[in-house]
């Protein structure tokens, strides 16, 4: 048995573990590899090993990092089946269609751009919608729990991963010549304590691990800090008639803060305010939550609560907006009212319309519930700029920006502890992946001094034989 490194090794994104196992070649997750810079492209254009000999594709959830360059396998020649949960199967046919739109408009814009200055330099988008609808074609569903053969030799079954709906830790088991070999891959773990999620379950018995560090050196807010805080920030709202936006992840961020907030109505904590989802894709994913109410992948608190108040994202505060024109009417209606409008970090997508309509007034709150990366626009509303350009054209901004740190689909380091703790016995071997090198590293150190060894921090393309 091999396991190769292909990405997400020392980095957050780009995931791909390449498992080979009695003749069969197994990948765990086909994510892309995101950032501007040129490393990134150039690793989403390569494929590292052969495509067309992997046997299968186990997915673990439908984040673009973990299955982004699915499409781009298929280019390259794989033509085995992508076996997910229904869930992850459901919204990642969304979020490849998206990420497929956003490459071809990306590409158009770049060849506009060279050809107006008469070089000759012109790029491919990565995939397209086409390209997308071929991988679609090759998805398998799976329940969790379940047992599904891949060879005589070699089987599999997921388990909730708690992290986002659908969400998967794989395990692979293997008949070797020495014993079983249980191979375990948490992909993106979720917190011990989350609003919609169920938390992940400590596996027994693994042999090898491969667990996600993202948050390996932090620890988030307790999620029971938001209701006080949206409490404080919607009183504002109603006072000031004014407008809160929250840019916002369309896949689980969304659907978080709508359950809190529909919750908090509902009780009496806060009073009736209008709340519009304007995120066409936000609203598709939400349907698909709605579908999976009794899905395993939520709480059993959260699922007692929808099966005696109703669905919690289909409420009548709340306004799921499709159409432009309705998103530009908008504009034109008072507050009080809450905008969740994508992108999560202020990148693209209709939350930019609201911002440049709404930043140059004092009555105006945004909240940011994500991670707003280096250069974005969320992170320099975070840094309190007062000056930030939208379109080409300066904003002068009033609004008053709040971030909150309470939100994370990710288990923090204490999380992530108490999981590797947790795993009776502990692994033959342990692989640290999908964190940048200080989360990593600050977690390994943590582990060392509990006396764990045969600990690995991967880097792009290292391989290791598993005994
Ligand atoms: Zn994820």
């Amino acid at each position: 048995m091999r396991i190769g490194f292909y990405g997400g090794a020392g980095e957050v994104t780009g995931s791909r573990h390449l498992l080979e196992a009695e003749g069969l070649k197994v990948l765990l997750d086909c994510g892309l590899f995101q950032g501007h810079r040129k490393e990134s492209l150039d690793k989403n254009r390569a494929c590292p090993f052969d495509a067309a000999s992997v046997d299968a594709v186990l997915l673990s959830h439908a984040h673009v990092d973990h299955c982004g360059s699915l499409p781009l396998l298929v280019k390259k020649g794989f033509r085995g089946p992508i076996r997910c949960t229904a869930a992850t199967r459901e919204i990642t046919a969304i979020m490849l269609m998206d990420s497929a739109h956003l490459q071809e408009s990306d590409a158009q814009f770049f060849n506009k751009i060279h050809a107006r200055r008469g070089d000759a330099e012109r790029i491919e988008p990565l995939y397209t919608k086409d390209d997308v609808e071929a991988c679609l074609k090759l998805f398998v569903s799976h329940q969790y729990e379940e047992w599904a053969a891949l060879s005589d030799k070699v089987r599999f079954r997921f388990h909730n991963a708690g992290h986002v709906l659908g969400s998967a830790m794989t395990e692979v088991e293997v008949k070797t010549a020495k014993g079983l070999r249980r191979v375990f891959f948490t992909g993106d773990l979720g917190r011990r304590k989350a609003l919609l999620m169920d938390p992940p379950r400590v596996p027994k018995n693994a042999d090898y691990l491969l667990i996600e560090t993202t948050y390996g050196d932090r620890v988030h807010e307790p999620v029971d800090r938001v209701e006080g805080i949206l409490k404080t920030v919607v009183a504002r709202a109603i006072a000031e008639k004014g407008k809160i936006l929250i840019p916002s992840f369309a896949l689980e961020r969304t659907q978080e803060i709508v359950f809190v907030l529909e919750k908090m109505v509902r009780r009496g904590q806060i009073p009736k305010i209008p709340i519009f989802v304007d995120s066409p894709m936000a609203v598709n994913i939400t349907e698909i939550f709605s579908r999976h109410l009794d899905g395993f992948s939520f709480s059993p608190e959260f699922r007692d609560y929808a099966a005696q108040e109703g669905d919690p994202f289909v409420f009548q505060n709340v306004r799921y907006v499709r159409g432009v024109e309705e998103s530009q009417s908008l504009n034109d209606m008072p507050g009080p009212m809450i905008i969740l409008s994508a992108s999560g970090m202020c990148e693209g997508g209709r939350i930019l319309h609201h911002l440049r309509n709404n930043l140059d007034k004092d009555t105006t709150r945004v909240l940011l519930v994500g991670y707003q990366a280096q250069g974005t626009l969320g992170r320099r509303l975070q840094e309190g700029a007062k000056k930030v350009k939208i379109f080409g054209l300066e904003h002068p901004v009033w609004a008053h920006v709040q971030t909150l740190h309470t939100f994370s689909a990710h288990a923090d380091r204490d999380d992530l502890m108490a999981f590797l703790t947790g795993l009776a016995p502990r692994p033959r071997r342990t692989f640290l992946v999908h964190g940048d090198p200080a989360e990593r590293d600050a977690l390994a150190a943590r582990l060392k001094a509990e006396g764990w060894d045969r600990l690995e921090r991967p880097e792009y393309k290292d391989s290791f034989e598993l005994e």
